[in-house]
C-alpha cells in the first residue's frame, strides 16, 4: 500500500525541518516541498553578514539543496512553485510554476504550511525608489550586495533598530557606510525593557552610529545627484546612499486565511500545541503563525529560527501519529554588535505588565563576566524577573561585551524547566578564571533575588524614585560619592555605618545605593539588624545611570 502524502508549502526553516523529520519516522510516505523562491534551507540569519561581506561564499548560505533531499531524504522539492490555493474539501492545492507560467494541482493527505513571513514595506512616498531595500531571502541579499558594488555608497540609513536593523547597521558599517538607524520607539531593541536596551544604544553611539530615536520615516525622496533624502515626522531629513527598512515582518496568512483556516488576533494562523489548524488535516508552523508565550501565556507572533525549527518536528511527529506537544515560545534571542552582546530569555517587565501580570520583582546585577583578577573581565548588565511571591523564574535580559549569551541560554532552560531563584542559586556552572567565577553571575542573580524571597532583604522601587520621601543612603566610599550620586542622598561609608547610625532617621523607610548592589545589601541587612526599615536599591549607582539617564545623578 502506498504511504501517506505530505505537502509542504515553504522549504525552510520550519518546512525543510518537518520534512526532513518526517522521512526519518516514515520510510514510506511521499514528501513534496514546494517554495517561491530559487533556493530552499537556506540561512536567513546569515544574510546581512553576507550583506557585510563578512560571508563571501553565497553557496555557503545554503544548508540544502534539492539534490540533496532527493539522494539523501527521498524527498521532492520544487522551487520557483508557488501555493496560490487550497482546496480543503477536495484535499488539494493549487500550485503556481513560476518558470513555465502554468497552474496544477496536487492532492493531500496532510498539508504543513511554513510560509514565514513577509517584511513590512509601508506605502510611504519613495517607497519604490532604488536603493531602498528589504532583507528576507538570499536574492534580496545580493541585491543591496550588487547595489553597494555598483554605487559604492557612503552613507546608508536603517529604518527600525530592532535584532535585524542593528546587524545591518554593523554589517553596513563594515563595509565602510557611516550608519544613521531612524527608530520610532523611544528605545533600541524595542521587545527589551529600556534598561538594558540603553546598553546598546551606547555602545551604537560610540562606535559612530548615529541613532534617532523615538521618530519615524514618513517618506523618500530622491536627490539630483541620485542619492536619496529619509524625512521623518519629527521634520527630520537624513541624506543616504542605501536604506534598509528593518521594521519588522507580518506572517504570511494569506494563504491559510483564504481556505479559511482560522487566523488569530495578531494575524497569524491559529494552531494546537501539536501546531494542528483549525483542519485537522492541515498543520503550520513558523513565522506564520501565532504562539502561546510560555510564560505569560499570551498569544504572540515570534519570528525566530528556533521555535520554527522545533514546530517543524512537532508537526512532523503528529502526522505520524506521536504525541509530541509543542510547549510555546520563551522568546530566547541574541544579537550582536560592533563587539556587544544582548539577549534575552522569558517576559520583560513590559510583557508582564501588558499581560496583566503584577506578581514580580526584578533584580538588576553587573558582575564581570569572569572574575577581576583575570585580565580582560568586562560587565554584563543584567536584570531578572522573578514570581514575588514564591521566587518562579519569568524572565531575564542581559547586554555586555562578552559571556552574555551563556548566562541567559541557563536562565532559558531553567525558565522551561520551571526553577526558581532558588534553582539559579545552586545552580553548578563551569568555572575557571577565564571564564567565570566560583559565584557565577547565574549564581549572583539567584541568590540576590532568592535573599529577597526569604524576606532578608527589601527591594525600593526604582521606578519611584523621583516621588519617594525616603531617606535616601550611598554606602560608597567619600570619593566614589563625590564622582556623582543620586541628589539629595546622603554619603555614610558601608565601613563607618555601625558607628554612625544614629545618624539615620528611624521614622522613615531609608533606601540604601552604592555601586552595583552589594554593599547596599550588606548595609541593609546591618540596618535591619538595627530595627531600620532598609530597602536595597537593587543594582546601585550603575542601575540609576541608565533607568534615569537625565535625571537626578549630580556631582555632589
Ligand atoms: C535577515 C534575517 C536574520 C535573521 N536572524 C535570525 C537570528 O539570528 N536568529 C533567529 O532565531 N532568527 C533569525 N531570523 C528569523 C528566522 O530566519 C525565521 O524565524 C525563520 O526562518 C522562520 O522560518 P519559517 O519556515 O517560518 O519561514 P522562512 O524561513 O521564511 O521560510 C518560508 C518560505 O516559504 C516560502 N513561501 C511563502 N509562501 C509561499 C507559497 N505560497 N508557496 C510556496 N512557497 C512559499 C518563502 O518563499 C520562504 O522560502 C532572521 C531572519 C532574517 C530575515
Amino acid at each position: 500500500m502506498a504511504g501517506k502524502r505530505v505537502l509542504i508549502v515553504g522549504g525552510v526553516a520550519g518546512g525543510a525541518t518537518c520534512a526532513a523529520r518526517l522521512r526519518r519516522l516514515d520510510e514510506d510516505a511521499e514528501i513534496l516541498v514546494f517554495d517561491r523562491g530559487h533556493y530552499v534551507s537556506f540561512a536567513n540569519c546569515g544574510l546581512p553578514y553576507y550583506v557585510g561581506d563578512v560571508i563571501q561564499d553565497e553557496t555557503k548560505l545554503l544548508i540544502a539543496t534539492p539534490t540533496l533531499f532527493r539522494d539523501r531524504f527521498n524527498i521532492e522539492v520544487r522551487t520557483c512553485s508557488e501555493v496560490v490555493g487550497i482546496d480543503r474539501e477536495a484535499q488539494t492545492i493549487t500550485v503556481r510554476d513560476l518558470d513555465k507560467e502554468r497552474e496544477y494541482t496536487e492532492g493531500y493527505d496532510s498539508l504543513v504550511l511554513s510560509p514565514g513571513a513577509a517584511p513590512l514595506r509601508p506605502a510611504w512616498p519613495g517607497i519604490d525608489l532604488p536603493g531602498i531595500f528589504t532583507l528576507r531571502t538570499v536574492p534580496d541579499s545580493r541585491e543591496i550586495r550588487n547595489w553597494i558594488g555598483a554605487t559604492n555608497p557612503r552613507k546608508a540609513v536603517v529604518v527600525g533598530a530592532g535584532f535585524i536593523g542593528l546587524e545591518m547597521a554593523e554589517n553596513l558599517a563594515h563595509r565602510g557606510m557611516s550608519v544613521t538607524v531612524v527608530e520610532m520607539a523611544n528605545q533600541v531593541m524595542p521587545p527589551l525593557d529600556p534598561e538594558i536596551a540603553v546598553y546598546a544604544a551606547q555602545q551604537l553611539g560610540s562606535k559612530g552610529v548615529t541613532l534617532v530615536l523615538g521618530d519615524g520615516v514618513t517618506a523618500f525622496e530622491q536627490t539630483g545627484a541620485g542619492g536619496l533624502i529619509v524625512r521623518t515626522q519629527k521634520g527630520a531629513a537624513f541624506e543616504a546612499d542605501l536604506v534598509v527598512l528593518a521594521i519588522g515582518v507580518r506572517p504570511e496568512a494569506q494563504l491559510a486565511k483564504d481556505a479559511g483556516l482560522e487566523i488569530g488576533e495578531r494575524g497569524g494562523i491559529r494552531v494546537d500545541s501539536q501546531m494542528r489548524t483549525s483542519d485537522p488535516r492541515i498543520w503550520a508552523v513558523g513565522d506564520a503563525v501565532e504562539v502561546k508565550n510560555y510564560v505569560t501565556c499570551e498569544w504572540e507572533l515570534v519570528p525566530l529560527a528556533g521555535p520554527a525549527n522545533r514546530q517543524g518536528r512537532v508537526a512532523a511527529d503528529a502526522i505520524c501519529g506521536r504525541d509530541t506537544k509543542f510547549r510555546g515560545v520563551q522568546g530566547t534571542a541574541v544579537c550582536g554588535f560592533f563587539g556587544m552582546t544582548v539577549a534575552m530569555t522569558g517576559a520583560t517587565e513590559k510583557s508582564l505588565l501588558r499581560a496583566g501580570i503584577g506578581d514580580f520583582e526584578c533584580v538588576y546585577l553587573h558582575p564581570g563576566h569572569h572574575v577581576g583578577y583575570y585580565p580582560g573581565a568586562q560587565a554584563i548588565h543584567l536584570k531578572l524577573l522573578y514570581r514575588k511571591t514564591d521566587g518562579l523564574l519569568l524572565g531575564a535580559q542581559a547586554a555586555g561585551e562578552k559571556g552574555v549569551e551563556r548566562r541567559i541560554d541557563v536562565i532559558a532552560q531553567a525558565i522551561q524547566a520551571k526553577s526558581t531563584v532558588f534553582d539559579l542559586e545552586e545552580s553548578e556552572l563551569c568555572y575557571a578564571p577565564q571564564y567565570g567565577s566560583g559565584r557565577d553571575p547565574v549564581n549572583f542573580a539567584g541568590m540576590i533575588a532568592a535573599n529577597a524571597v526569604r524576606g532578608d532583604v527589601e527591594f525600593a522601587p526604582w521606578r519611584e524614585l523621583d516621588s519617594t520621601s525616603a531617606f535616601l543612603l550611598d554606602v560608597r566610599e567619600p570619593e566614589e560619592f563625590a564622582a556623582g550620586a543620586i541628589a539629595g542622598s546622603v554619603n555614610i561609608p558601608l565601613g563607618q555605618l555601625r558607628s554612625r547610625i544614629a545618624e539615620l532617621p528611624s521614622s522613615k523607610e531609608i533606601w540604601v545605593t552604592c555601586g552595583v548592589g552589594q554593599r547596599a545589601y550588606y548595609a541593609c541587612r546591618i540596618l535591619a539588624r538595627h530595627g531600620l526599615h532598609a530597602r536595597d536599591l537593587s543594582g546601585g549607582v550603575q542601575t540609576y545611570r541608565v533607568m534615569y539617564p537625565h535625571g537626578r545623578l549630580q556631582p555632589s
